[in-house]
């Protein structure tokens, strides 16, 4: 993969990031999360760039990353991917309702291609692996893509710019949290941009370094 062009947008009830990923070489494009306003924004801008939506990449099954998942896939005919994991989550809205207090009903979306920690995926040229991360809830995936400039890994709520998940919704375990950012994040080189689903992205150096909660110096 010679190089990818990364797009991000802060959308929907609560500014979850919203990656739109561009590869050279291809005339498909990829998302990482599908906010409320995703199914209207998200084809407008591929449309302004001639590119097709091939997948939407679903970090974890929260609804503020997950909203507009349904309607964007409608829209696009790109395929849905996310952790084994989160299928029941994502598939149920009503549990969102009852579980994560979504804040009203929103089509349910159906995953195409659920996925396992380990998972090679070859999406318009661009290798990704998929990495298991529960902790801020099960069903938490984190996507590993590389390009001619480097590393970036899409971590959705599990680890911010100097902050990590919340641990106190349905499912979820600080302790889990810890050992998926140690074993699976800290794990990768330093260098490694890391996107995460809210806020402005940061490097697994620098978290590993100086992140108030979990960091090397603990
Ligand atoms: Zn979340």
């Amino acid at each position: 993969m010679s190089l990818m062009k990364i797009h991000s947008y802060e959308l929907g009830h609560i500014g979850t990031n919203c990656y739109i990923i561009l590869p050279d070489g291809s005339d498909g494009a990829i998302v990482v999360d599908a906010p409320l306003e995703a199914a209207g924004f998200v084809p407008e801008f591929l449309k302004k760039c001639a590119r097709r939506l091939d997948a939407i990449l679903l970090t974890h099954p929260h609804w503020d990353h997950i909203w507009d998942a349904a309607p964007l896939a409608a829209a696009t005919g790109a395929k849905i991917y996310a952790a084994a994991d989160a299928v029941d989550f994502i598939e149920n809205p009503q549990m969102q309702k009852a579980r994560l207090s979504a804040p009203g009903d929103f089509p349910p979306a159906k995953v195409d291609v659920p996925v396992r920690d380990g998972e090679l995926l070859d999406i318009d040229g661009v290798k990704i692996t998929c990495l298991s991360v529960p902790g801020h809830c099960p069903g938490s995936v984190a996507y590993l893509m590389s390009d001619s400039e480097g590393e970036r890994v899409f971590v959705g709520d599990l680890l911010f710019n100097g902050s990590v998940g919340r641990t106190d919704f349905y499912g979820g375990s600080f302790e889990e949290l810890e050992r998926s950012i140690r074993g699976k994040i800290y794990a990768l080189d330093d260098s490694v941009e890391v996107m995460p689903g809210h806020g402005p992205s940061t490097t697994v150096g620098a978290e590993r370094r100086s992140n108030p909660y979990v960091c090397d110096a603990r």
